[in-house]
């Protein structure tokens, strides 16, 4: 048995090499969405740029990311070839940091809940003044599904009349949540996770890590490089995310009496102050743990999020019935429907924690 790993382990370290035929493949320095590289980079070397681009896709798959590449390859000083950024020249760098003045980014206000009109019109009266420095003056509008009717409606003169030298780039999470007068002039590019096993080799190489560390990154974020790319310029959140799931280990081994000490220690955290969020995040990260759970019990092939946790998942997959691990999946489901509801925190935790079955599990959390 040891034998076999060993040799499956020196096959892997031979076959290192097609980690950099792969990674000379990666367009752009992003991974994946080749396709998406090859249009945008042909409307450069054609110059056939559009006035605006829709990138569409789930959160994470490298939207923004594809945007200010492109947005570098238009304005790169010297490009090493038609269609291409240097990455090094002033332009790369300052859009690169977002410091860039000919670059706008347009986003919803920490203090909203959407975009709104007057961020739009403030937006056009920049795009009205010729570009500072660079090629193109260009406006990264971010979710851009969250700009209210009224924002949106009013981009649309900039759409049909845009002025020369001037380029939008707007994000969304689906086409279909934008008016069709905004996407009707725009090309769209809808991007799609990657394959979770495809991601992991690149993402070692890209982000120089163990092969553990990209395979647990690789499902973490679905297959959504952004996400993945967050996480690991955030490894307090990753370890947070760790924490929540080694508590719900120890909670579903543990009889009422913890449980309900837990719902009022995390309900007490947010009256002094902690945000609504935190809870929101715990019940989602439970969920994708449930979901994992299930995959496992079910004998499915989906690719599992939380791989660190498998053993434990394993353990639980196996003791408890299909049904009893879909009703935890419903469950936290309707308590995230009645967080929204500003239901009161610590019965809804309580509610979840009654539900769950206690399980003895032979590792301990
Ligand atoms: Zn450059």
């Amino acid at each position: 048995m040891i034998k076999i790993i060993v040799v499956s382990y020196t096959l892997f370290l031979l076959s290192t090499p097609a980690i950099s035929t792969t990674i000379s493949l990666m367009e752009w320095d992003l991974i994946g969405h080749d396709w998406a590289v090859n249009i945008l980079r042909k409307h450069i070397q054609q110059q056939n740029v559009r006035h605006a681009y829709l990138f569409s896709g789930p959160p994470g798959t490298g939207r923004r990311s594809l945007a200010l590449v492109f947005a570098r390859a238009v304005n790169c000083q010297q490009p090493p070839s038609p269609g291409e950024s240097c990455g090094t020249c002033r332009a790369c760098r300052l859009i690169s940091s977002g410091q860039h003045p000919d670059v706008s980014i347009l986003e919803v206000g920490s203090d909203s809940q959407e975009i709104k009109i007057e961020q739009v019109r403030e937006l056009q009266k920049n795009l009205n003044l010729s570009p500072y420095e660079a090629r193109y003056r260009i406006a990264l509008l971010l979710d851009f599904q969250r700009a209210n009717p009224n924002a949106q409606n009013a981009l649309l003169k900039t759409l049909e009349e845009a002025p020369p030298r001037v380029i939008l780039l707007m994000t969304a999470d689906a086409p279909e949540n934008l008016l069709p007068t905004i996407t009707s002039r725009c090309e769209i590019l809808r991007l799609r996770p990657l394959a979770v096993a495809e991601m992991v080799a690149p993402l070692q190489v890209k982000m120089n890590i163990e092969a553990e560390a990209a395979l647990e990154l690789a499902h973490l974020s679905g297959g959504r490089f952004g996400l993945a790319d967050h996480y690991h310029n955030q490894p307090e959140e990753q370890e947070q995310l760790h924490t929540w799931l080694q508590e719900l280990f120890e909670l579903l081994s543990q009889d009422l009496g913890p449980r309900m000490v837990y719902a009022e220690k995390i309900s007490e955290k947010r009256r002094k102050g902690e945000s609504r969020e935190s809870t929101r995040k715990i019940l989602e990260t439970w969920l994708l743990l449930w979901r994992d759970v299930l995959i496992l019990n079910s004998g499915s092939q989906m690719p599992l999020t939380f791989i660190p946790f498998k053993a434990w998942s394993n353990q639980v997959a196996n003791t408890l019935t299909f049904q009893q691990i879909a009703a935890q999946i419903h469950n936290l489901e309707d308590a995230l429907e009645q967080l929204d509801a500003n239901i009161n925190v610590r019965l809804l935790l309580e509610n979840v924690l009654l539900t769950w079955p206690q399980v003895n599990l032979s590792l301990h959390p």
